[in-house]
């Protein structure tokens, strides 16, 4: 049901903001809005839609948001996405994935009548270049240092009202919860009344105004609409070009959502008796492209809801509670992919195992090549290092393992980062800094006490054999090319 009246919409920093929701449709926005300026609307020809973390198309609430915005101040629609080579760990692995995302959206976004820029400039330069000309900015939201620190040089720097819309989350991270949450138990209390609440997609529109001309900007822009294209701006991009590009796991939304419809018809059955073993493929392998948000999780959530209403399967759990644990964790802490980001307890129990005698102890050389004496470790780190994912349950080993195998806790962490972010396509997330800060005690509780992990858990490769067929999987990735 529509409303008719103007109703007010829940924001985040700057009080309330009285709109009419008939121009945006139903309650898609509520709680999602946020005003990063205190500045007026302006004069100039066009909205600018500042996508940074929303790669996509489809189901954006904060694009659908600007096309609204447009289409009420009678202004045509710019969308601007910057493209650095100076992101951190950027690399020819995850910038190929992205470029795939981003031709494809490319094309898409023509439907929209908008015109699409693609800079080759630091983002937030960008922005401001072109917002100069603008009567609004609108801007996604990614949780990380980098797309904060962004997002505030533009909001301080454009001279018009600039808008944020929380589009890659389904409880807005503030509305869950206002402060870092010790467990999933915390957080899942705090959103189990809330979800449903944020699960609307936005309406389809488009921009009713003719594209706009722009003046030639001071950065260089380019056109991908093949993926030749693609291969031509990869090569010349000043990356990391010694991480090659996965074998096996391609950008786009068209795949996200392909890989989204396999696996509800087809895996979702099994995925709750088999998810942890990685002989078996049962998870979405969806992680990368809700990094780069190629797919919206409101979709994936939508989806599955559909065909398991109650959560059987134990996906939604980890989709939402899990993902965005991770984000409550990256946004109330600016240390999150730091060893002091964990538990005091965990510190204190590290501390005190911190000259245990380890087992064995690798150079990182021997670690990033996968040459240890665990075949099991061996596997996964060769799965990371050659196809840019690692097995879910495979990660949580391979994080506690380097714990075990490094002289300080502190040397395993870092390397774990490090590692995780060079070569995962989905690293650099929320959920990557969450899931190795867990490792390490983080949104976990203590247990029995034991040498070199303290009260920290611990994992063996005994657990791994108990429960798994772990032969089956050393075998598959022995067999990757
Ligand atoms: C050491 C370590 C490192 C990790 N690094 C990353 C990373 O860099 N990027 C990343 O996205 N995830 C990371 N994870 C979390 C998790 O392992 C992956 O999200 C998951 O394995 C991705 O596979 P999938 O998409 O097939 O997951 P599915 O099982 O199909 O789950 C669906 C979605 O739910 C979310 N999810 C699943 N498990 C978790 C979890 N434990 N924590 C938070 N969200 C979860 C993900 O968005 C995932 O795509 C890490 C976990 C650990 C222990």
């Amino acid at each position: 049901m529509v409303p008719e009246t103007p109703t007010t919409l829940k924001i985040n920093n700057y009080g309330s903001w009285n709109y009419n929701r008939t121009l945006v449709g139903m309650d898609a926005y509520e709680g999602r809005v946020t005003f990063l300026n205190n500045r007026d609307v302006g004069s100039g020809p066009y909205v600018l839609y500042w996508m940074q973390h929303s790669q996509r198309v489809r189901y954006n609430h904060a694009l659908e948001f600007a096309i609204a915005q447009a289409n009420e101040l009678r202004k045509s629609l710019v969308v601007v996405f910057g493209i650095t080579e100076h992101y951190p760990h950027a690399n020819e692995r995850n910038y190929a994935f992205m470029l795939e995302g981003l031709r494809e959206t490319a094309e898409t976004i023509k439907e929209k009548n908008a015109l699409f820029v693609i800079a080759l400039a630091e983002p937030d330069t960008a922005a401001i270049e072109l917002a100069s000309e603008a009567a609004m900015v609108v801007v996604d939201r990614g949780y990380v240092t980098i797309e904060r620190r962004w997002r505030n040089t533009v909001a301080s720097s454009v001279a018009c009202s600039c808008i944020q819309v929380e589009t890659d989350i389904v409880v807005p991270v503030e509305l869950a919860s206002w402060k870092e949450e010790y467990s999933a138990a915390t957080l899942r209390n705090k959103i189990a009344g809330k979800i449903e609440l944020f699960t609307a997609l936005p309406e389809c529109l488009t921009c009713n105004m003719p594209m706009v001309e722009i003046k030639t900007p001071s950065f260089p822009t380019v056109r991908l609409r093949t993926s030749a294209d693609v291969e031509e701006l990869l090569s010349t991009l000043a990356i990391d070009h010694s991480v090659k590009k996965s074998p096996t796991i391609k950008g786009g939304t068209t795949r996200a959502v392909l890989k989204l419809q396999r696996f509800v018809s087809e895996l979702l059955v099994d995925y709750a008796r088999k998810k942890g073993d990685p002989s078996e493929h049962v998870t979405s392998i969806l992680s990368p492209y809700l990094h780069f948000g190629q797919i919206s999780p409101i979709e994936v959530y939508l989806a599955v809801k559909e065909h398991d209403p109650q959560d059987t399967s134990g996906f939604l759990e980890e989709l939402v509670v899990r993902r965005e644990l991770a984000i409550n964790f990256c946004h109330y802490r600016n240390d999150y992919d730091s060893y002091s980001s964990l538990p005091k307890w965990a510190v204190e129990t590290l501390e005190i195992h911190r000259f245990d005698t380890r087992p064995v102890l690798y150079d990182d050389k021997q670690l990033i090549q996968g040459v240890t004496g665990d075949p099991y470790w061996n596997a996964a780190q060769r799965q990371l290092v050659v196809t840019g994912f690692m097995h879910g349950y495979m990660r949580m080993y391979w994080g506690k393992k380097l714990l075990e195998w490094k002289e300080h806790p502190e040397e395993a962490y870092a390397l774990a980062v490090a590692m995780n972010d060079t070569f995962s396509i989905d690293g650099r997330d929320p959920n990557g800094y969450a899931g190795i800060a867990w490792c390490f005690g983080k949104h976990d509780r203590p247990w029995k006490e034991r040498s070199v992990f303290g009260m920290v858990r611990y994992m063996n490769a005994k657990g791994l054999e108990r429960k798994f067929d772990m032969s089956s999987y050393v075998r598959q990735i022995e067999d990757l090319k």
